[in-house]
């Protein structure tokens, strides 16, 4: 089983959080898109000939796209690999490019998975982050989806925004509910360098929400989910059972993934690699037979941390026993921690020889990961 990641590096406009790879230039578009079904072709034999069950669009904005661009790619994935029968294909899309009858056309070209960045539903929400979309376009988005029978979809909501409040947070979730989506990924405000957010920030204009209101957010999102049948699954998704993200859910337990276009990552078990996060030179350097991507090779160390990292943030867990193991082969002879104090402190449980977080341990999962990594000496 294996993926095929597409990297669409361009945006409409540069929303005042996101650090993500894209430029609001279009100038460099053909030579991209060229430029990526040559990267398809010359990488044909990455995956080692597994078969490619989810081929995923994101970015950027890939519903920037024509419909033609996305097809092509589609039919080259098919052309280059051994694709399964109805694999899962995701595509992102901003609300304002979900004009009348697009969903429709993505359907037919076997798209049938739609990403929706909605992030908020208020419009001050939406302006603040310089978003493209209105509220009102947000909620006509996913009506149009599910018209054109694309009911795989799932959404992104933000919360710990500036000036959300707790009520005004609910109610954003009870929108998503009441548009009856089966998924929603939903991630906790971080300010990133090199941001307007940043910036706004520094010069003391962002009025952030305290620590613990962004918890009290987190755990009030996952119970109203939970109540509503849609159960979280890793720290920062949640859907209704069958709905869970094949895609990502293979990044979770380590299958092996190609990754194309600028910036994109890919993975095959033994190494990592990731492309020139620059559209120019990830054009050119295609063209002229420069090497466009860095490599690394996993380390015993990397392959425990990572195990660690990535587990710890599923509800499933990590086994103790793979944990145990992979310590092992980093040559350190126990676990550099004691599963039962995590316990102890409420944050974690131990089920049939699994670890996982509980709510308390999940609002600090990547730290409690870090406290527990081998660092190679
Ligand atoms: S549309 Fe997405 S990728 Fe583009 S700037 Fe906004 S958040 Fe970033």
């Amino acid at each position: 089983m294996a993926g095929v990641y597409f990297h669409i590096p361009f945006c409409r406009q540069a929303c005042h959080y996101c650090d993500f790879h894209f430029s609001t230039s279009l100038k460099t578009r053909e030579r991209v898109m060229s430029a990526m079904h040559s990267e398809l072709q010359l990488r044909k034999d990455y995956l080692n000939q597994q078969p490619v069950h989810t081929i995923y669009f994101g970015g950027g904005t890939p519903s920037m796209l024509d419909t033609s661009e996305l097809k092509d790619l589609i039919n080259a994935v098919y052309a280059h690999f051994d694709v399964v029968e109805q694999p899962e294909i995701t595509l992102e899309c901003n609300p304002d490019d979900l004009r009348e009858g697009i969903a429709e056309e993505y359907a037919a070209m076997g798209i049938n998975r739609l990403s929706i960045g909605i992030q908020s539903f208020r419009d001050e929400d939406l302006k603040r982050m310089n978003r493209a979309h209105s509220a009102a376009e947000a909620v006509a988005s996913v009506h149009r989806a599910q018209q054109a029978g694309i009911d795989n979809l799932t959404i992104d909501l933000i919360y710990a925004l500036p000036e959300l409040s707790m009520d005004a947070w609910i109610r954003n979730i009870d929108q998503a509910l009441e548009l009856n989506v089966p998924h929603l990924s939903c991630y906790c405000l971080t300010i990133e360098e090199h941001t307007a957010f940043a910036k706004w920030k520094s010069a003391g204009k962002l009025r952030l929400p305290p620590d613990d209101l962004a918890a009290s957010q987190y755990l009030t999102l996952i119970d109203r989910l939970e109540s509503a049948g849609i159960h979280l699954y890793e720290v920062s998704n949640f859907a209704r059972k069958g709905y869970e993200s094949k895609h990502n859910s293979a990044y979770w337990s380590g299958t092996h993934y190609l990754g194309i276009g600028p910036s994109a990552h890919s993975f095959d078990g033994q190494s990592r690699q990731w492309n020139v996060a620059n559209n120019v030179r990830y054009a050119a350097q295609l063209t002229d037979g420069t090497p466009w991507f860095e490599r690394e090779e996993l380390s015993a160390f990397d392959r425990y941390n990572e195990y660690l990292l990535t587990g710890l943030r599923t509800t499933a867990g990590i086994d103790l026993e793979t944990a145990r193991a992979l310590c092992r082969e980093a040559s350190h002879t126990a676990l550099p921690f004691d599963p039962k104090e995590l316990v102890e402190h409420g944050e974690a449980e131990i089920h049939e020889g699994r670890l996982n977080l509980t709510r308390k341990g999940l609002l600090r999962a990547d730290a409690i990961a870090s406290e527990f990594f081998i660092i190679e000496s």
